[in-house]
């Protein structure tokens, strides 16, 4: 029986075709981030109706290069939230529409289980029990995975997510929409230690994180007079090495104090290669092993939905025959944890 996937919680949309015994069959991505660059974000009616327009050609696509028909279709999973409700609706709309013309039930799945689960859809997966640092561009959590459906969550940002931060500080050194990529690869120029700033919460002795205050850190910089390119590549450097100390640090003391080895880190900022260099040494040295998900899943997509769908029916999860439907723009991930 194969599951279908959509994503479009946000400013991707997203399908995939998933076999519980062979894995990923095919998956198609479209990205509205050029669409959304001229307003510095995203635009929520113009995600909407673009999520519209996207959907039937990447199914179609998706059909094409798998070689399967909708008649193999066994399930439709699609992101029921968080994201912007227009965006959550066009795709729960069109996956409960297919549904129901096909005669097959739904799996509504929650994003930030879907960014969760997307290492294991790498060659070499994790295996539960692991601690999950979950870096995106709405969220900075710490979690306990101790198998699907089973999250603790151990920690999370008070106030903006790393991704957010990443985006607000490119913003501020005139690096456009999206920052986060941009801010990077401006950071690799830049030489380590030229810019100091604070390494917000580093030692609070929790799980915790604040990124608001590096930010504000990073204005007073840019404030001060016009930096040359270097200085502003400086000041990039600096603030990539600040936010990576501080998750590197609390990662690893939450797989400590969870007495387990294995990190696995999801979400957009999962992306980054410093992130990546200073995790893997520093793990490496206390015997810990990390994974990521392959690049391409790191940010929104719709293979990690019609995976979380598929092992949500795997764990016995029953699946939603016709009837209404209802998107959840705000739901925490405590809410479906057991
Ligand atoms: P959420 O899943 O919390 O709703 P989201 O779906 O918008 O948020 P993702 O798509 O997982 O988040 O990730 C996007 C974020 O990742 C953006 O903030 C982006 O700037 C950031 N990002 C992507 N690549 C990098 C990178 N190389 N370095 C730092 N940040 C990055
Ligand atoms: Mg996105
Ligand atoms: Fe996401």
């Amino acid at each position: 029986m194969l599951i279908l996937g959509f994503e479009s919680s946000c400013d991707e949309t997203g399908v995939a075709l998933y076999d519980p015994a062979r894995g990923l069959l095919a998956h198609a991505l479209h990205s509205q981030v050029a669409m959304h660059r001229d307003y510095g974000g995203v635009v929520p009616e113009l995600a909407s109706r673009d999520h519209i327009r996207r959907t039937v050609p990447l199914l179609r696509k998706v059909l094409e290069e798998s070689g399967h028909s909708l008649d193999e279709v066994g399930a439709i999973a699609y992101t029921q939230g968080p994201g912007l409700a227009g965006a959550l609706l066009v795709g729960a709309a069109f996956a409960e529409a297919l549904a129901t013309s096909l005669g097959v039930p739904t799996v509504p799945v929650h994003h930030l289980e879907g960014h969760l689960l997307s290492p294991l859809l790498s060659a070499r997966p994790p295996r539960f029990p692991f601690v999950a640092l979950l870096v995106s561009g709405g969220h900075t959590q710490l979690m306990r995975v101790a198998g699907v459906g089973d999250y603790e969550l151990l920690g999370e940002t008070l106030d903006d997510a790393a991704g957010e931060a990443f985006d607000k500080t490119a913003k501020l050194l005139g690096l456009g929409y999206p920052g986060g990529p941009a801010l990077a690869a401006l950071a690799e120029r830049g030489t380590a230690g030229a810019v100091k700033l604070p390494r917000p919460m580093l030692n609070s002795g929790d799980l915790m994180f604040s990124f608001s205050g590096l930010k504000t850190a990073v204005l007073t910089q840019v404030r001060e007079r016009s930096l040359s390119e270097q200085e502003r590549a400086d000041v990039a450097r600096g603030f990539q090495d600040a936010i990576v100390e501080v998750l590197v640090k609390k990662s690893l003391q939450a797989v400590k104090d969870c007495g387990l080895k294995q990190l696995v880190v999801a979400g957009g900022v999962g992306a980054n290669r410093e992130l990546r260099r200073q995790l893997d040494a520093r793990a490496a040295r206390r015997g810990i092993a990390v994974y990521y998900p392959e690049l391409e899943f790191c940010t929104d997509n719709g293979a990690m939905i019609a995976l979380a769908g598929a092992l949500r029916l795997a764990a016995g999860a029953v699946p939603k025959t016709a009837g209404g439907f209802a998107v959840r723009p705000r739901w925490p991930l405590a809410e479906i944890s057991g």
